[in-house]
């Protein structure tokens, strides 16, 4: 994903671009980057097919918002560990050929729309804090969403009145055609003009919906944010996506979880990170810590001559497992300050600890040994 590029800029547009203007350079760039155009031209075609998958995502503002908001991610069928959009789809051959040979003009039209079709997948995107993650939370979020119309229950007729079957493609939404084209005769089938593709005429459109059967609405949900969740990862809620069409299943709801980094703790996996200043004198000395966990802070005793980079194991200090029981540990990385400021008083005690302390430095000691016999000197 990281890769792609911008569909704006592939569409050389500004991000408030209206649909219009998108058309406009849709047009203009697909008859430019068009395969009969520029046969053989590897460029383009790679060009062209990119114009086409920008084209499909902001020619459709239920994608364009979600591009908008998420970026690739909220178009990519296989972003967000893996649930993704089921009515993402690239535009097929017919489409193109319907743009440039005629057909009926602009708009995907080849998608079959006969059997009952599953609901649009929404994507959310929620952040959460490392303690949140780490022991699980609840959270309210608030969903923009289609639903079916309260008014005709999703018919898009008018309460009392029943829509009747269109002739034109016998209700079953779907239209076959010829084509010629450079490649040869196709026969494509299309969404019926009448009816829209949807088997069905409504003389007497609902009002609440002017026909369309769904409305927008926010509906608020709880989500439980399971405990030991990593950033990234991601949350499937069956079901509570976008009402199908023509008895199909409503879709899913993906939520992508996004953890807050935090100002002590690192996260590898289920285990905590921690790295922690001690003083010189308290790794030559040892002494006892007061080490910050996720259970608030614990005493921990590090022995006489403790070396700076030393890691501690805190057992069962770390993030709960997501699935069954147990936790990660907590790792303590202790790194030696050395001073910055110091005033003459602390500086001639280090020179007097210095000067008792010639054969004290075992690494320094046996290194400047090495040294002599390398160099000779
Ligand atoms: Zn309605
Ligand atoms: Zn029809």
């Amino acid at each position: 994903m990281a890769d792609k590029r911008d569909y704006y800029e592939i569409l050389e547009l500004g991000k408030g671009a209206s649909d219009e203007e998108i058309k406009k350079a849709y047009r203009k760039l697909a008859k430019k980057y068009h395969p009969d155009v520029n046969p053989g031209d590897k460029t383009a075609e790679a060009k062209f097919k990119e114009i086409n998958e920008a084209y499909e995502v902001l020619s459709d503002s239920q994608k364009r918002g979600r591009y908008d908001q998420y970026g690739h991610a909220g178009t990519d069928p296989n972003g967000f560990g893996g649930g993704g959009f089921s009515d993402f789809d690239f535009g097929g051959i017919g489409d193109i050929f319907e743009t440039f040979f005629g057909g009926s003009g602009f708009g995907r039209s080849s998608r079959s729309k006969g059997g009952p079709q599953k609901g649009n997948d929404l994507k959310y995107s929620i952040e959460v804090t490392f303690e949140e993650a780490a022991f699980g939370t609840e959270k309210e979020i608030s969903l923009n969403r289609m639903e079916n119309c309260p008014t005709c229950s999703g018919s898009g007729a008018k309460p009392g009145t029943t829509p009747t079957t269109c002739k034109h493609c016998n209700g079953s939404g779907q239209v076959q055609y010829k084509q010629n084209t450079p490649f040869g005769q196709f026969v494509n089938v299309r969404a019926c003009d009448a009816c829209r593709g949807e088997g069905k005429i409504i003389s007497d459109p609902c009002n609440s919906c002017s026909g369309k059967g769904k409305v927008r609405k926010s509906t608020k949900l709880k989500i439980k944010i399971p405990q030991g969740i990593d950033d990234g990862q991601t949350i499937s809620l069956r079901g509570e996506g976008e009402p199908g069409s023509k008895g199909g299943p409503r879709g899913d709801l993906y939520i992508g979880v996004r953890v807050k980094a935090h100002a002590l703790f690192t996260r590898q996996g289920n285990d905590v990170i921690c790295e922690m200043p001690i003083t010189f004198v308290q790794a030559a000395l040892g002494c006892e810590l007061e080490v910050p966990t996720l259970d608030g802070k614990v005493k921990y005793t590090i022995p006489e001559a403790t070396q700076t980079g030393t890691v501690f194991r805190l057992k069962g200090k770390g993030v709960p497992h997501l699935r069954g029981n147990g936790r990660g540990d907590q790792y303590v990385r202790v790194n030696i300050e050395v001073p910055k400021k110091l005033n003459e008083n602390q500086k001639a005690l280090l020179r007097e600890f210095a000067e008792v302390s010639e054969e004290t430095h075992e690494q320094r000691k046996s290194f400047f040994d090495k040294m002599k016999d390398a160099l000779g000197m």
